[in-house]
């Protein structure tokens, strides 16, 4: 027999016990919940644009309020399909705190964010942002740069390529002037009216028409015996071109449209570009359909976020920066950046609009070592006199300047080549490691660059310098972590690059409260005093004062 002392013990389990009075769930919640920070920060939100974006009439709505709240909550907690969030407002206490006990369907959720906060959530954002501003957790005036690819929710296999249409049309072509010649060589002097359009010129109109006139001189025409195969496999040919030709030609042509500057889209969703990203389950290097996410942050908080169709980063600084100062009506003190994004138009365009640049460029880091330093065929390491504007080769012989010459980058900005050329490399001992060139060594200078580049050195082996190559990954690199890694926000659910900016717009603001929330929890450790202290017990020995209270009542009544 047990001692009494280890005697078995269970809780009270009663859970078909009748409360008197249901516990609230406010109560439910502890006092440092994220909940709270999303309940508070948009109840501070002026939402009245949004309100008006309902047209009236018919059955009453969900109010934009509490839609916002449970979508934000929602993307805090991970939480991003429609019908999960659904379920999340019935089967939540904190999404039921949140709602009001709403439960707006899976459909409403996905009208209210596809389509109610296509023109509302930048400036959401943007008010939460100056909320942040306002309260000393973040400032625009320092920002840090970067960009990471998310992938679409489009199928992987859905690809069109501009190369492969390119290629096509030029087939489809070729095989238009095999038939056109034929029918000429065969065609009496009266029939070969036929005119063959050119291929700059051609449009599906223009094929079918030419295609058809083929088809009817082949019809026509009598060949001798001997030829009678081959003109039978020619007008198989000219009947499939007349059934296919004129409507692939279509197709080809709305493709090119959709593509526009981009070399490939996806089926399912057009805005997706095929980009490579480093989340390769396959480990083949395998392009999938994407979009570029450019974010600025500050203290880790998200200032400015932009979604674009390119793949590199470089050539689109400016795009993001113009957005941001759209949103807050300046532009900010200082960016940092990574070498991605070091480009002459980067440099001239931040030099113009008076923001210290903290950006590298490629070989920062590169040519600050010894083998680098070493390496004499660099141009970097080649002496240049400004006053008499040469360079010095390796031997010590001058190269002066023998042209210029001007090219456009993707971004259509202008750069000026100089050309230097050294007098003699003839018997040089060191040409095999200066240069493979036949006569003597030619080098091409972008000389606006390598002055950009002096200045960006000096800023970035300054110590202030130093200090935001520091933070750059622990701000900007980190955010990207616990966003994509840590919340799972690695595939995007919405198709369509409207639709795909309100997502990732919503997983910024849910970072951002969710950082809130997390700091004003450590503040308030920090400073206890400041901090009510709010638990269970305090909760239940409420519920417990109130039934005492009623108890007593209902005696007395009695
Ligand atoms: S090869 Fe020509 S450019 Fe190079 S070090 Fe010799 S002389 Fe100078």
């Amino acid at each position: 027999m047990k001692h009494p002392r280890n005697r078995v013990v269970f809780k009270t389990y009663t859970p078909n016990q009748i409360s008197l009075l249901p516990p609230s769930l406010e109560e439910l919640i502890d006092i440092n919940h994220p909940v709270r920070v999303v309940n508070s920060v948009i109840d501070k939100l002026e939402l009245s644009q949004l309100e008006q974006s309902y047209k009236g009439g018919g059955t009453s709505s969900f109010h934009p309020r509490m839609l916002l709240k449970v979508l934000v909550y929602g993307y805090l907690s991970n939480i991003y399909s429609s019908r999960q969030l659904e379920a999340a407002t019935k089967e939540s206490i904190y999404m039921m705190w949140l709602s009001g006990m709403s439960r707006p369907d899976h459909n409403t959720i996905n009208r209210f964010r596809g389509q109610r906060l296509k023109d509302n959530l930048k400036e959401i954002f943007r008010q939460v942002v100056l909320l942040l501003v306002e309260s000393g957790h973040v400032s625009l005036k320092e920002i840090y740069t970067d960009g990471t690819k998310l992938e679409s929710a489009a199928n992987r296999y859905t690809f069109v390529w501009g190369r492969a249409i390119e290629t096509n049309k030029k087939k489809m072509y070729k095989q238009l002037e095999e038939l056109w010649t034929y029918t000429q060589k065969i065609a009496s002097e009266e029939s070969k009216s036929i005119e063959l359009p050119s291929f700059e010129v051609i449009d599906s109109e223009k094929i079918a028409k030419t295609v058809d006139q083929i088809h009817q001189v082949l019809k026509q025409t009598q060949v001798e015996e001997t030829q009678k195969a081959e003109k039978k496999k020619v007008q198989a040919k000219a009947t499939y071109a007349q059934r296919n030709w004129s409507s692939k030609w279509i197709d080809y042509t709305k493709s090119e449209e959709i593509l526009g500057q981009r070399s490939s889209y996806s089926k399912t969703d057009p805005d997706a570009t095929f980009m490579r990203l480093k989340d390769d389950h396959m480990q083949n290097g395998q392009l999938k359909p994407a979009y570029n996410w450019q974010v600025s942050t500050a203290n880790q908080y998200v200032t400015h976020y932009s979604i674009h169709q390119t793949t590199t980063d470089t050539t689109l600084l400016k795009e993001h920066l113009n957005s941001f100062q759209e949103q807050y009506q300046q532009m900010p003190e200082s960016i940092t950046a990574d070498a991605g994004y070091g480009s002459e138009e980067n440099y001239e365009f931040l030099e113009e609009k008076k923001i210290e640049a903290f950006v590298k460029f490629n070989l920062f880091h590169h040519e600050q070592t010894d083998k680098f330093k070493a390496q004499i065929n660099k141009i970097d390491n080649l002496f240049y006199n400004q006053k008499q504007n040469c360079f010095y080769c390796p031997m010590g012989q001058k190269m002066t300047q023998i042209g210029t010459f001007t090219k456009k980058t993707d971004n259509q900005f202008q750069q000026t080549i100089t050309k230097y050329q050294a007098q003699n490399c003839e018997g040089c001992p060191l040409r095999g490691a200066c240069h493979k060139q036949a006569g003597n060594r030619i080098i091409e200078v972008n000389m606006n660059l390598r002055l950009h580049k002096q200045k960006i050195r000096e800023k970035l082996n300054s110590e202030e310098g130093i200090k935001h190559r520091k933070q750059r990954p622990q701000d900007v690199e980190a955010t990207f972590g616990q966003i994509k890694s840590n919340h799972n926000f690695k595939r995007l659910r919405l198709k369509g690059l409207v639709k795909v900016e309100i997502e990732v717009g919503l997983a910024c603001l849910a970072h951002n409260i969710r950082k809130k929330a997390y700091k004003d929890v450590k503040n308030k450790e920090n400073n206890p005093k400041s901090d009510r202290k709010p638990t269970k017990s305090s909760n239940n020995s409420t519920i417990l004062k109130i039934s005492k209270n009623y108890l007593e009542f209902f005696q007395k009544v009695a």
